[in-house]
């Protein structure tokens, strides 16, 4: 996986994000502050404009642009963590052209720790790490057992789309939606259903 790969992955977020931006603002009226969505939204647009005045090299140089791009950009607590997501895959992947599935599987995990360092939230408090964790877990398993790329990842979005799902019925703990208490009940958490989303738009 070279770095067009990570482009494609990135411009598909892009547009998959474009196009939910308006769900994930729903979800985020219900429990937090509506603005989830329009976050992401723009962070992501601002991508765009940065990848085209300064097309990266490798994987790990646009993964950490990404990063930087969406911590400047984004207001909100999701903007620090998936900054930090995207700037350890960055990290992680080093300057190597050519990014292995066992690569790619050990920088998930590691950037996986440095949202859970910055937000100090564990799986089931029904936060995005209640879809990046078991996303993590399933794209270590899959390269341990020797999957192909598009198997993995096929499989890692599953895990994530089932841990965003898993969130309806848990109270939050962490973030906005753990002021309402009792009441964050019976909603998806809006950064678990943008981290499925976010996965969902990784393959080959
Ligand atoms: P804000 O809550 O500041 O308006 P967003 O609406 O963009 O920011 O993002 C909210 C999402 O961020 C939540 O749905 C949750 O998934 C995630 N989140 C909030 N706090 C944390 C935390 N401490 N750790 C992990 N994820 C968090
Ligand atoms: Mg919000
Ligand atoms: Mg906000």
């Amino acid at each position: 996986m070279d770095v067009t790969f990570f482009t494609a992955w990135i411009q598909e977020i892009i547009r998959v994000l474009s196009i939910n931006r308006d769900l994930l603002t729903r979800l985020d009226a219900a429990i937090g502050d509506a603005d989830h969505g329009t976050n992401l939204d723009r962070g992501f647009t601002s991508v765009r404009q940065a990848l085209s005045d300064t097309p990266p090299g490798t994987p790990g140089q646009l993964l950490t642009l990404v990063g930087n791009t969406l911590i400047r950009r984004v207001g909100g607590a999701s903007g620090p963590l998936y900054g930090s997501l995207f700037r350890q895959l960055g990290k992680s992947l080093g300057d190597a052209p050519e990014v292995s599935l066992d690569d790619l599987a050990a920088a998930f995990a590691t950037a996986l720790e440095s949202v859970t360092r910055l937000g100090k939230a564990a799986e089931g408090d029904k936060t995005m790490v209640d879809a990046l964790a078991p996303a993590a877990r399933t794209l270590s398993s899959a390269a341990r057992e020797g999957l192909k790329p598009g198997e993995a990842l096929g499989r890692a979005a599953a895990a994530a789309a089932e841990g965003a799902k898993a969130t309806i019925p848990l109270q939050a703990r962490k973030g906005r939606a753990s002021y309402l208490g009792p009441r964050s009940v019976g909603h998806e958490d809006p950064g678990a259903a943008s981290a499925a989303l976010i996965l969902s738009a990784l393959h080959p």
